[in-house]
């Protein structure tokens, strides 16, 4: 018999009549012949109306205080969806965290969970019952047996672990919209439901699915593989599936992944490429990257930061042995850029760098966690490397380095975050005999794995691709970032971890993280600049925190700008395919849209760009990536 976790969400049980369809809903997968735990968030609102309370009270509640306010939503539900089922005639027992014991960390408010006991749950459903479970709260498991919380949204992570520790043939998230979308319905009404989307790309595209999915139950589900699918309450439309790599036997312990870095990767076959002091205006990245993709050549990392005066530097990384054809593309656009026919130092100019390697943590567990980056940064600094380019998305932080340094870098990595050196090679590179030795191996190979007793694991794989992936499956915009630069960051080990450190000690997440090409030397000292993206409600801590430690460490001014948009594609089908970061481009060029910054990661290319351009970006990608439809989704206001 199969077994099935079926989640329904705020909205689904909003109501008497709501939870009434739940429950014949329930009955009807049970007729089918499934076994089924039902986990369920608080009615409707519920939990924003407790909050408010709460803060009626007091400007500060304590967080032990909350998580006893804020679970008391979601016993509700379980008690009136098991009464529903009951009266149907439905055999049906409701249990709160602390009864099926969903251990979890001490920490109130946002705890992760630990384990999970089985035993009661099989007991019932041996029983012949269907058991409902109360999503977004556990037990701690040390001393009072305190009762948690696992932050907003995280009734999903509850559904997903349950599915993951019965090993359920599939869990389902039932929710007020019929899947997920190519983005947001409500500024590009052509959006599309996708038929199916990987964990990667999905935790790549947290901003734009969230709301619909809790990023830590996605991680969940590619860890453990458990099958997922999101999909309406209110119709039996087949919704969105989200694919995970093959189940890896993987112990329950730890279930939700304490560490925030789940590999090490290093790609020592690459060599870099920059257009210097290309005139900052509309369309010279889309026209640098067309005949890139025209040549038919494959680019790996491209940055492009801020800068001084009206010209950028972007620069991109190549295999070897496309360098060649790379730089020629790049050498015969260089003069078109320049207002004389001769190079005078302040026009554009190509410049090529062969003995890079780049290497990168990976792991979801760094979504919301500030200090991943500068941890990195700080490790490659007591390693004495130097960064000589950083690029991030949100799940991945790579620093292009020299070649010489990588072995240092990779056993550096390794060890500060608990990563097992043995190397695991990524599924379209496999080359026999390759061992850790960098210098050794022209292919991009995968370091992996916890150690921390539990089976060997290959995380994040870059492309878990399924037959027919899309290289662009969604597009996601985040208005709600600001960008800081700080000038004149002095060039040499220890500078990115002292500034991140300095933000992660203040607790201030950072999202996207540039370091590009250009080298300005003052005072015979040569520097960088450095930019970043946060949170706008972080934006103002974070130029304060670093206008006091800048000065100290011999780094220039502090700019800030709120007003930017980033405008992301994400999809599993670019790996390898030339010409999406070109069609990206392109589509901003036609309508004359500036691009600040571009950052990328082996699936997701970020631009940003200047908010009031932002809507209009996200409009003209979605149809150049053809992913406009006119089939009408249905979104709740
Ligand atoms: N009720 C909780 C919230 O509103 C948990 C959930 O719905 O997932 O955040
Ligand atoms: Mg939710």
């Amino acid at each position: 018999m199969s077994l099935v976790v079926q989640k329904y969400g705020g909205t689904s049980v909003g109501s008497v009549e709501r939870i009434h369809s739940v429950a014949q809903r329930v009955i009807k997968t049970v007729q089918t012949g499934c076994s089924l735990v039902v986990v369920v968030s608080a009615m409707g609102k519920t939990t924003d109306g407790l909050v408010q309370l709460a803060q009626a009270i007091s400007k500060n509640p304590n967080r032990r205080e909350m998580d006893m306010l804020l679970s008391t939503g979601e016993q509700v539900s379980i008690a009136l969806v098991s009464m529903a089922l009951q009266e149907l005639g439905q055999p049906a027992i409701s249990l709160t965290g602390a009864q099926v014991g969903i251990v979890t960390e001490t920490h109130h408010s946002r705890a992760r969970i630990l384990n999970i006991h089985i035993e009661r749950i099989v007991r019932h459903l041996n029983e012949g019952k269907v058991v409902v479970v109360a999503g977004f709260q556990g037990i701690s498991s040390l001393g009072d047996l305190e009762i948690t919380t696992l932050g907003r949204g995280g009734s999903d992570t509850s559904a997903v672990a349950l599915a993951a520790a019965l090993g359920a043939d599939r869990c389902e998230i039932y929710t007020d919209v019929p899947g997920i979308l190519t983005t947001d319905p409500r500024l590009v009404p052509e959006a599309q439901l996708m038929e199916e989307i990987t964990s990667d790309e999905m935790l790549e595209l947290a901003s734009l699915g969230a709301k619909v999915l809790h990023p830590r139950a996605v991680e969940i589900a590619r860890n453990y593989g458990v099958p997922l699918v999101v999909l309406s309450s209110w119709t039996d439309d087949p919704g969105t599936k989200v694919i995970s790599p093959a189940p890896q036997p993987r112990s329950l312990e730890g279930l939700e992944i304490a560490r925030s870095v789940d590999a090490v990767e290093f790609d020592t076959d690459q060599a870099k490429v920059a257009l210097l002091r290309a005139p900052d205006r509309p369309g010279v990245a889309a026209r640098l990257f067309g005949e890139i993709a025209h040549q038919d050549l494959d680019v790996d990392l491209i940055i492009q930061s801020i800068h001084e005066g009206n010209t950028n530097d972007i620069a991109f990384t190549v295999s070897q042995g496309i360098l060649k054809q790379a730089e020629a593309v790049a050498d015969a656009i260089a003069p078109t850029l320049r207002t004389h026919n001769t190079a005078k130092p302040e026009e554009a100019e190509v410049m090529v760098e062969r003995g890079i390697a780049k290497v990168s943590i990976a792991g979801a567990g760094m979504i919301g966690r500030p200090g991943i980056a500068a941890q990195m940064f700080a490790t490659l600094a007591s390693a004495e490397v130097n960064i000589q380019m950083i690029s991030t998305s949100e799940v991945k932080v790579s620093c292009v380095i020299d070649a010489a340094s990588c072995d240092k870098a990779i056993a550096a990595l390794c060890q500060a975050f608990q990563v097992n050196c043995s190397p695991v090679r990524l599924p379209n590179t496999q080359q026999p005999g390759a061992t850790l030795n960098s210098s050794s191996t022209h292919n991009s190979l995968r370091t992996g794995l916890p150690t921390s007793g539990q089976e060997s694991l290959i995380f994040n794989k870059p492309a878990p691709t399924t037959p027919n992936s899309p290289p662009v499956r969604g597009i996601a915009l985040d208005l709600n970032q600001a960008r800081l630069a700080i000038r004149h960051v002095p060039d040499r080990p220890g500078m990115a971890a002292q500034l991140f450190g300095c933000l992660a000690e203040h607790n201030i997440s950072v999202d996207m993280i540039i370091q590009s090409q250009r080298c300005r030397v003052i005072n015979g000292i040569p520097t960088r600049d450095l930019a970043f993206t946060v949170s706008q409600v972080d934006a103002e801590a974070a130029r304060m925190a670093l206008q006091q430690e800048a000065p100290v460490l011999g780094c220039g001014e502090i700019l800030l700008d709120p007003d930017i948009a980033k405008v992301s594609v994400v999809g599993a089908g670019m790996v390898g395919q030339p010409g999406v970061a070109s069609r990206m481009f392109e589509a901003l060029a036609q309508h004359q849209i500036n691009i600040q910054m571009i950052t990328t990661s082996e699936i997701k290319i970020s631009c940003v760009v200047a908010k009031e351009q932002g809507v209009t970006a996200l409009q003209a990608i979605h149809k150049a990536f053809g992913l406009a439809g006119n089939q009408k989704i249905h979104v709740p206001a």
